[in-house]
């Protein structure tokens, strides 16, 4: 079987600087992450043999040494780490903080601020939590009112898919007066995608790997799925045992942007020896 990785696969630059600042800290004794750190189960259970542990709902930080996870929090739960907490250890994306600051600059600026993502997104909560004022949040144009305010400041959650923000920045267009548009999507999820859309022309089928709980994995297997393509989504190598690959010539392999290198290694090497 012939082999084809798409350019852009795996860990994207927040979720591999998260994971080097953790492990680093673990080596002086444990830390616990507010969640799961990403959404790649070998990955965590990895971090945990390293003493990287997942704190679950209100689990108490007193005393902990406790890592704030690369999608930022709401500073009501920032300020509580930060004052129960042994030690915080924040990882925030510089590419979600740098969403936040945007939301604050357009706050300032008069605007009531727009903000184009998922309402119950961490990420988004903690954007909107960054604001003195209330935002107004919408994921699809569905629901976008025809009353809003007269001048609106635009933010979008990072890994915010881009046809849907233009349809929705082209209804408020409609509706508004004034709206300024701060540009605040990550390139990382729109970098694997079009990557596997160019490998999709010339591979058989595509095993696509990444958390079941990884959102990004999940559109990328759309993504192959929607162009007809035989795919396999998996989380680590051993699932291939006893799939049935049968004319697949070529194979494709993309990767969620949780997902690290030696996970795809494996599954290469899986495939190598088929
Ligand atoms: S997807 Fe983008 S914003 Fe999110 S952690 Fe990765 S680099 Fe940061």
């Amino acid at each position: 079987m012939e082999i084809k990785i798409a350019r852009d696969a795996g860990f994207c630059f927040g979720v591999e600087r998260a994971v080097e600042i953790v492990r680093e800290k673990a080596k002086k004794g444990k830390v616990y992450t507010l969640g799961p750190l990403i959404h790649n189960p070998p990955m965590i259970e990895k971090l945990e043999r390293e003493g990287v542990l997942p704190l679950t709902g209100k689990a108490d930080v007193k005393g902990k040494r406790v890592v704030i996870p690369s999608h930022g929090l709401p500073p009501e739960k920032f300020t509580e780490v930060l004052r129960e907490a042994d030690e915080v250890i924040d990882v925030t994306c510089p590419f979600v903080k740098r969403a936040q600051d945007m939301a604050k600059r357009l706050e300032r600026e008069g605007y009531t601020v727009v903000i184009i993502g998922d309402s119950e997104h961490p990420e988004v909560k903690g954007i909107a939590g960054n604001l003195k004022n209330s935002s107004l949040i919408f994921s699809c144009a569905e629901e976008v009112p025809q009353s809003l305010p007269k001048r609106i400041g635009i933010v979008c959650q990072t890994t915010m898919n881009i046809s849907r923000v233009k349809e929705i920045v082209a209804l408020l267009l409609d509706r508004v007066e004034e709206l300024k548009f701060l540009h605040t999507i990550c390139n990382a999820t729109a970098a694997r995608q079009q990557a596997l859309r160019d490998i999709l022309k010339e591979v058989d089928g595509v095993i696509v790997i990444g958390g079941k709980n990884s959102a990004n994995t999940r559109r990328l297997y759309k993504i192959s799925t929607e162009e007809g393509k035989r795919t396999w989504w998996i989380e680590r190598s051993k699932e291939l045992s006893g799939m049935d690959f049968g004319g697949t010539g070529k194979m494709g392999i993309t990767a969620g942007a949780s997902t690290p290198e030696w996970v795809i290694r494996e599954v290469v090497e899986y495939l190598k020896r088929l």
